[in-house]
């Protein structure tokens, strides 16, 4: 397929590892983990053994300190094989790395980005509540301190890797006062699975997505030592936002991961399968769609890439860019996945094929981290600024 932007060399031994790696330790599984809601805890390991759960992280952190386009395309390929695996791995390095890596203290860093570079320790977010979804700053969990302690109650909903995460940064009100306002008086905790009055509620029963466990996070009084408290309390709503990009372009090379490979299985069975005596793919009706989809999943990778560049130059425009990528990306896998489906025919609509699974997979990247509205949101208001 048309690649806008060459990668670099190192780039594309990136490329193969994640490729040579997702070809021995997911595809084989991937469609029994979908059907078995199964998540593959081993994996956390072997990604940290590759360096691929720091790859954002510098290097005195036990990162790989790589720029953001060398991170994404390793990301697109395990998307390719997994976009359960992807979130995952997206998740992890994006907002809990990001948040410590920049706002965390030095103690912080060494008791818990070290570990989390590593693939010791799995990294979630927990921001979403059953009644605060894209008005996330309408949570109610509450932070209140006590002595050298914050005591949390509260719900958290849909935390991705909840039940096996060692790492969760979950955003809590701390001005609890009646006149406090929006996004000032939350605060950013580093929550861990030990603590006292922590437990995993529901498990959600997906449409897709299915090896990715995501999951309610009761707190119950959970008192959290004042040293897991990241920065100012009443900025960890800020951090969470100024730290949003990298995963607002995480789940784009999701969702370019999921389009590439349901390209790729379309391209393959229109080859293969004869109708009126012929290969369907000879068919103009066949060959449009599949020139459709390559436009846009080359489109696709070009504005994510630049979105990325755009992030490590600092670029103004950087958020306008990531939101642009996600959504153009997005929209651009539940497309072209719907595509696939139709060059697939009946077969397309059976779980015997891998079209199926990625139609399903697809949708989840038009609603998470910012739904398709809400970046039309942040796209107008940088618009109109
Ligand atoms: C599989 C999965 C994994 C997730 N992982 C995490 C996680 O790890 N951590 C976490 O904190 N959250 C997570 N989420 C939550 C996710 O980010 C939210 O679902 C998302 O932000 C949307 O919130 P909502 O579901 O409450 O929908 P709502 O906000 O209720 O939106 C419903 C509809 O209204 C639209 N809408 C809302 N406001 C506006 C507006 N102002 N203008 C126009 N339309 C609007 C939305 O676009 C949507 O179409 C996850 C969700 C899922 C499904």
């Amino acid at each position: 397929m048309l690649d806008l932007f060459p990668l670099t060399e190192e780039q594309r031994e990136i490329e193969r590892v994640a490729r040579d790696f997702a070809a021995a330790e997911i595809v084989p599984y991937s469609r029994q983990w979908d059907r078995d809601s199964y998540f593959e805890i081993a994996l956390v390991k072997k990604l940290g053994d590759l360096g691929f759960l720091g790859m954002l992280t510098a290097e005195e952190y036990d990162g790989l300190g790589l720029d953001t386009v060398t991170y994404l395309v390793a990301l697109e390929e395990i998307a390719a094989a997994d976009a359960s695996v992807a979130v995952m791995m997206s998740v992890h390095n994006s907002l809990p790395t990001q948040m410590l890596a920049t706002f965390g203290s030095e103690e912080q860093k060494q008791r818990f980005l070290k570990p989390m570079a590593r693939g010791e320790l799995l990294g979630a977010f927990a921001l979403s509540e059953p009644e605060a979804g894209s008005d996330a700053a309408a949570l109610t969990t509450q932070a209140v301190r006590d002595g050298d302690d914050w005591i949390l109650n509260g719900t958290k909903s849909w935390v991705t890797s909840g039940p096996y995460a060692g790492v969760i940064l979950v955003q809590a009100r701390t001005d609890t006062s009646a006149d406090r306002k929006g996004a000032r008086g939350i605060g950013a905790f580093i929550v861990t699975p030990d603590l006292a009055g922590f437990s995993v509620g529901k498990k959600e029963d997906k449409m897709g997505l299915r090896a990715s466990p995501t999951v309610q996070i009761v707190l119950d009084g959970v008192r959290v030592p004042a040293a897991n408290l990241l920065g100012d309390p009443s900025m960890g709503y800020v951090y969470a936002m100024r730290s949003l990009n990298a995963g607002r372009l995480g789940i784009a090379a999701q969702a370019v991961g999921i389009a590439r490979a349901a390209f790729d299985a379309a391209v393959a069975y229109a080859a293969e399968r004869r109708q009126f005596g012929q290969p369907i793919r000879d068919f103009q009706g066949i060959q449009f769609k599949l020139s459709n989809m390559a436009t846009r999943i080359s489109a696709a990778r070009a504005l994510l890439h630049a979105a990325a560049r755009a992030k490590d130059a600092n670029a103004s425009s950087a958020k306008q860019a990531a939101s642009m990528a996600k959504l153009f990306a997005s929209e651009t896998a539940m497309w072209v996945t719907t595509e696939a489906v139709q060059v697939f025919g009946g077969y397309g609509y059976v779980k015997d094929y891998p079209v199926e699974k990625l139609f399903r997979d697809a949708k989840i990247t038009e609603i998470y981290e910012g739904t398709s509205e809400i970046q039309r949101i942040v796209i107008a208001r940088e618009l109109y600024a």
